[in-house]
């Protein structure tokens, strides 16, 4: 897998917005000298990357072959919004995202007209979490239907902390149908919610009953974020699972791991602090 000074030149003069990764290597993949990225003008990273193809990222976007016939995968990365598709000029089309307050007011509503059914509570009791750390984690079902009906419930809820339809539909996830009735986003399956240092939730990773197959059967996106980006409606954007601690306070040592989830069974099976970055895969 190398290509010489010449390509380079061949390609980049073709796609002029794509700039090599020079100095620093690639987050992705986390080699140098190959993958490339694109800034966004608000600051975001559109990542090119030729080694690594990993649907299940958060970011991924699509992986495609190029004029060369290479196979290059696409991710938004550092905080990037998920799953926004550039329009043709290059730039992502989104809504602005609601206020973290509004994001965690949403959030916990709509965890709490949700509820948790039976069978993804004994699924993560059998991954090892008690019965206290998943009412802590506030995990929720998302079913497949009722999902207009759901969304109201939620605004009901949260009206009387004076936000409003408007401020609801920016929060990711969240999105207004063709019909005007406002709805949720996302595969039925297991929320998980994703809480920053100070406690918020700010966002919302679901983990599908029945995730999407690509044509050789291989799962794709065992985990995805909460978005409503697809639908017209406020990106999600990628961030560390800080899971609630009892007690909290400085920590002297914390844990690191990839992925929400499994943040939370190791904090809770070992007592030990542990955040969840994103990049879940498992
Ligand atoms: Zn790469």
């Amino acid at each position: 897998m190398s290509t010489t000074a010449g390509d380079q030149s061949l390609v980049s003069s073709r796609t002029q917005q794509w700039d090599k990764l020079r100095k620093d290597d690639c987050p992705v993949c986390s080699r140098s000298g190959w993958c490339r990225e694109k800034r966004t003008s608000d600051g975001r990273r559109l990542i090119e990357c030729m080694h690594t193809h990993d649907s299940t990222r958060p970011g991924f976007m699509k992986t495609k072959q190029n004029r060369d016939g290479q196979e290059c995968s696409y991710y938004w990365v550092d905080g990037a919004a998920i799953g926004v598709k550039p329009s043709p000029n290059g730039k992502p089309k989104t809504v602005e995202r609601a206020s973290p307050k509004t994001c965690h007011a949403a959030y916990l509503a709509l965890s709490e007209v949700l509820g948790l059914n039976a069978q993804h509570h004994a699924a993560l009791i059998a991954r090892g979490l008690g019965d206290e750390a998943v009412t802590a984690g506030r995990f929720a079902t998302l079913p497949g239907d009722r999902r207009g009906e759901l969304a109201l419930a939620v605004l009901k809820l949260v009206k009387n902390q004076g936000i409003t339809p408007e401020d609801l539909l920016r929060v990711p996830g969240f999105f207004r149908r063709g019909d005007g009735m406002m709805a949720l986003a996302g595969r039925s399956g297991l929320l998980i919610p994703v809480t920053g240092a100070d406690g918020m939730v700010l966002g919302m990773v679901i983990r599908p009953d029945h995730p999407a197959l690509d044509p050789a059967g291989k799962v794709l996106g065992k985990y995805q974020w909460f978005t409503s980006s697809g639908r017209g409606g406020a990106a999600a954007v990628a961030m560390a699972h800080v899971p609630p601690v009892a007690g909290r306070g400085p920590h002297e040592v914390v844990r690191l791991t990839e992925g929400a989830l499994k943040a939370a069974v190791a904090q809770h099976k070992t007592g030990m602090p542990t955040i969840g970055l994103p990049g879940v895969g498992t």
